[in-house]
């Protein structure tokens, strides 16, 4: 059963704190509260429902459902997180800071920080080694940027002020993203091999980088510079239009929604987009049910900033 499909309905499941915990609880614990601090699941509920006491020796810590996620120390009610979280979730190409300020009736700062924080959040913590046929490519987010006005780039910082991307899609399944300091074989070997089963017939343009990884993977390539965009072999076709459909989609959420990003903000951002893309056929109620899932971690404005 459906619980929401739409954001209207989203909005009257979710309107009270109660109603937010509650959910939050299932989906973090799977109805079964944990002490963060040593795992236990020998704990006392308090009588206002919120706050629970570890029963262990040496434990005893109190603690209620958002100690040790995301959403820990801070103001904002878990009504407004849980609007922030299903707008990054589900709307297709998440909200500039400006916005989701106006809609939740925050500071900008605030709203900035919400939105890092969910994006952390969205970062698949655990994620599988692609299989089958998978392509990969890499890219320079902010295209080629040397000549665009400083206020135009894409991204701030990084080599010739563009920051590299490497990314893995396999056919009809997930894609991985990682922000590489340079595309050379070093780099690039070691990334694939965190993305990529051995074995696997894996598709890349002819960069050099890539025949490395020859000796591991069954390595097709195709041609771009002599214009060959797809070619058919037995069984199936030799292109990365996948993984280069993914690079749109990130470069127009980037410019078209935040227009610049610091480069060391990119890979939240690569992981927001990845999120959405990996979950692309799942129910809106789904999707935010998954990022509940992960909402275990932190991420401070110190963190974030350097600054207090
Ligand atoms: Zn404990």
């Amino acid at each position: 059963m459906k619980i929401f499909k739409n954001i209207f309905d989203f909005q009257k499941e979710f309107n009270t704190e109660e109603k937010c915990r509650e959910y939050l609880e299932q989906q973090r614990w799977d109805g079964t509260p944990a002490c963060p601090f040593c795992g236990s699941i020998n704990v006392h509920r308090f009588p206002n429902g919120k706050i629970f006491k570890c029963r262990e020796k040496g434990c005893r810590s109190k603690f209620s459902v958002t100690v040790g996620t995301i959403y820990e120390n801070t103001k904002i009610p878990l009504t407004k997180w849980f609007l922030a979280t299903y707008i990054l979730s589900v709307h297709s190409k998440g909200i500039s800071s400006l916005q989701l300020a106006g809609w939740l009736g925050v500071t900008q700062k605030t709203a900035w920080h919400l939105n890092h924080r969910i994006r952390a959040m969205l970062t698949d913590k655990a994620p599988e080694l692609l299989e089958g046929i998978v392509e990969i490519d890499e890219t320079y987010v902010g295209g080629k940027e040397g000549n665009k006005h400083a206020s135009k780039r894409t991204v701030k910082g990084g080599t010739g002020n563009k920051a590299m991307v490497l990314g893995a899609v396999q056919r009809n399944g997930k894609v991985r993203t990682k922000v590489i300091p340079k595309t050379d074989s070093a780099n690039v070997v070691e990334t694939v091999k965190g993305f990529v089963a051995p074995e696997t017939t894996m598709v890349t343009d002819e960069h050099h980088a890539y025949k490395k990884l020859a000796a591991d993977y069954i390595h097709k390539t195709v041609n771009h510079r002599e214009k060959e965009y797809v070619r058919n072999e037995k069984g199936f076709k030799v292109h990365t239009n996948n993984i280069e459909g993914f690079w749109n989609i990130l470069k127009k959420q980037i410019v078209g929604i935040h227009h610049v990003v610091s480069e060391k903000h990119l890979q939240r951002y690569c992981n927001e987009s990845a999120f959405r893309y990996n979950n692309r056929e799942a129910f809106q109620d789904e999707r935010f049910a998954t990022a509940l899932k992960q909402c275990n971690g932190s991420l401070t404005y110190k963190e974030l900033t350097g600054k207090q």
